[in-house]
This record gives structure tokens, sequence and C-alpha cells, in this order.
């Protein structure tokens, strides 16, 4: 029983080997626009037979770096269900990754492959968690790293990098800025690229999550699930958990794609945008906005896999929902005081997308909100929706 694994162009169904050096397809690659979307993103796909109750993963498990990498928990916010009768509603908490966030689940995978073609570094861009990720999960592997991080991302992400010993370039710009000097990079020193959706297995690492999902919702005696809100930003998570939910119905594991909600900061929010424009392709994107919001993580003026995750939502019917910072930051006490669980302000946009929605889903529907990132990684977000000076060191106000 031996499957065979490959790239394939969603656009053009082009097909590639998975070996180094390969990342877009070379022909619509060159539909590559200025200050647009990635072309040419990948798709992985196989042929063959898969070993029933197994996730297919494209590398051979035994590269995986000795680290615990997903099977996160999914749980039930009982009190959370009771305050707003939604008796279906779980949470997939992935702050429980080892360096607090989902991005572990692509580093994972990125790491299994560099182990496996004795490549020894590996570079990228990030607003910052798929940097303290790729550290995280780097150093478990023994694996060089360099990221590529602007100047203003949050202190613990920055240091997260540093503490698991990568090497770390401030980019004095934003993202957009960091993703096209660590291009330059890995093209120029032949190093392993992880940047998001340029490289495919960063959406084949996330896709794991749906298959966790959906066995831990039949063995806890739910359904499989009928929404699942997905915080989004570049669309890489988006596009990883409809990849799951794609292979799970190829495998006759559930009989339905679920409804993703894309769920965007109203001051980041190019792919609702292009969702509502009834356009497609480069069209769809083309008036690129300065993104504004407190939530780092999902802050991108021009969403890398946004030809990618648009396409994907037409395909499967998926929707869009956008909330503003006052919103995200009520909802992030409130998640936390109602359900114990810390989550950084981007997670949160999922949390409070459902929020605003949640009234137009029938209370029989199973809905699962993604929870991405710890609270932990950004304090001074929470500083700001507590209401306290951020310059304030004790925040009971009483001096020891
Ligand atoms: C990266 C990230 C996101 C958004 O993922 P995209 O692939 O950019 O859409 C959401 N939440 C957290 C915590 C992240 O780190």
């Amino acid at each position: 029983m031996s499957i065979k694994w490959f790239y394939r162009c969603p656009a053009c169904a082009a097909t590639y080997a998975i070996a180094p050096g390969r990342y877009l397809c070379e022909h619509c690659a060159k539909e590559q626009q200025p200050q647009r979307p990635l072309s040419g993103v990948l798709d992985v796909d196989w042929e063959g037979e898969v070993a029933a109750g197994s996730i297919p993963l494209p590398v051979d498990k035994k590269w995986l770096p000795p680290i615990p990498v997903g099977n996160t928990p999914l749980w039930a916010p009982r009190r959370l269900r009771d305050e707003f009768g939604a008796p279906n509603l779980w949470i997939k908490d992935d702050t429980c990754n080892p360096s607090g966030s989902f991005k572990d689940r692509a580093s994972y995978l990125v790491a299994a492959f560099a182990r496996e073609h004795r490549l020894p570094e590996i570079v990228l861009a990030s607003t910052g968690n798929a940097a303290s990720s790729m550290a995280a999960v780097g150093a478990a592997a023994g694996l060089k790293i360099k990221v590529f991080l602007p100047a203003a991302a949050p202190v613990a992400k920055r240091i997260q990098v540093l503490q698991y010993g990568a090497e770390l370039v401030a980019v004095n710009g934003n993202y957009d800025a960091a993703f096209d000097l660590s291009l330059e990079y890995s093209t120029r020193s032949g190093s392993l690229s992880r940047n998001t959706a340029y490289n495919p297995l960063t959406i084949e690492g996330k896709k794991t999550v749906s298959f966790e999902m959906v066995d831990d919702l039949l063995r806890a005696g739910g359904n499989e699930p009928d929404h699942v809100f997905v915080p989004t930003g570049d669309g890489v998570i988006l596009a990883g958990v409809y990849r799951g939910f794609e292979n799970l119905k190829r495998l006759g594991r559930i009989a339905k794609m679920p409804t993703l909600w894309a769920c965007q900061a109203e001051g980041s929010s190019a792919i609702a945008r292009a969702f509502a424009s009834n356009r497609d392709g480069n069209d769809a994107f083309s008036d690129p906005l300065r993104s504004s919001t407190i939530a780092d993580s999902i802050a991108v003026d021009v969403p890398r896999n946004g030809l990618h995750a648009l396409a994907k939502l037409r395909k499967h019917g998926g929707r869009v929902v956008t909330v503003d910072d006052q919103a995200i930051l009520a909802a992030q006490q409130k998640l936390s005081a109602s359900s114990g669980l810390f989550a950084e302000p981007s997670s949160i946009a999922a949390f409070a997308g459902w929020l605003k929605v949640r009234e137009s889903i029938p209370a029989n529907q199973t809905c699962v909100l993604l929870i991405t990132g710890s609270g932990l990684k950004d304090i001074s977000a929470a500083t700001l929706g507590l209401g306290l000076n951020p310059g304030h060191q004790q925040p009971t106000g009483e001096q020891a």
C-alpha cells in the first residue's frame, strides 16, 4: 500500500514533485502582480490508498521533530453555552501548542521536510507567531532558524524567538516588507523558506486540526461540525482547515463540508472585501488598504494566500464576518471571564465573529471556535482592553 504524493496547482492543474526548491506553480506564478496576493499557490495531493483512521501527510512521520505539536483539546465552554443558549458550541484550543499558537502545526511539517531532505536552515517572515513557532519547533529538531520580523511585533513573540535560539532580523517596516526581505534571502542562500502560503507545506501542515476536530467531536458523542469559525489574515489557516475537510470528505469520514467562517478584523479585511466584491482572482484584490487593528496576527495589507483562500470560500460556500477592535477587546475579556481561556486578539476574531452571527445559526447545529493563540503573547492588548495604563506595572494599583 504505497501513496504517491505531489503538488497540484488548483488554478491550472499542473503537477510537481514535492522537492526542495519547489514553491509555486511555475506557470501561474508568472501572473504575479505587485501589491497582490501570491499567484500560483500549490495544494498537496496524493494518489493511492490511505490507512484507515490515519492523517495522510506528505512527509514520513519518522521525520517529525520530537515536540508534541497538535492533538490540542476540544472542549465545551459550559458557561458560554448556557449564557448564549448554544448547547453545541465547542472550543478547539490551539493555544495549547508548544509555542502557544496554531502556527506550530505548519512549522512541524516544514521542519520534518527539512530533516528528510537534510536542509540545515529554515528562513521566514512573520508577524510574530510563525517566527516564535518555527524557532521552537526548529530548536526541537536541531535546525538553524532565521526570522524576519517587523520591529513592532509584540515583545513576547520577539523574546520567544531569541529564547529558542533563533536568529532575529528586525525589519524597519511591516510584515509585507519582512516577507519580501526573507524571500530575497532564501532565494540567495538556498535555505528552505517557511513563508506562509509560498511554501505549500504551511497549508498542508494546518489541515491536521480538521482531522482532530472531527475525531474528537464524534468520540464525544457529538455530530460532525456544521460551522467552524477561523481567524483570518493571510488566509493560510482558512485554506489549511478547508484542506483537512476536503481530505476527510474524500476519505468518506464526513458526510458534508462544514460552513467555514473567515473571521477578520474590520481594519484588516482584504479577504472579506474580496468575497463581498463578487469578483474573482486579482480583480477581487484591486483595492489594497493599509491594515490597522489591535489583532496583530491577522493584520496584513495584502493577504498572501488571498487568491487561494477566496477560491476555496467560493467553491465550498464559505462565509465571512468582520469585527472591529472594540468588539475584539470586549470579546477577549468575555471569553476569559466566562470560560477560563485567555486568547490573543486575532483568535478572538473567531469568538467575536460567532457572537456577531450566532443568532442566524440554529442552536442544534455544531459550532467550533478555532482559538489560535495565547493571550499571554500580547499583554499590551489585554491591558488596553482592561482600560489600564500600559505603563502600569502593578495592575492592582498597590505598590509593594
Ligand atoms: C497567523 C495567525 C492567524 C491567521 O492566520 P492566517 O493564515 O494569516 O490567516 C490567526 N491567529 C493567530 C494566533 C495566528 O498566529
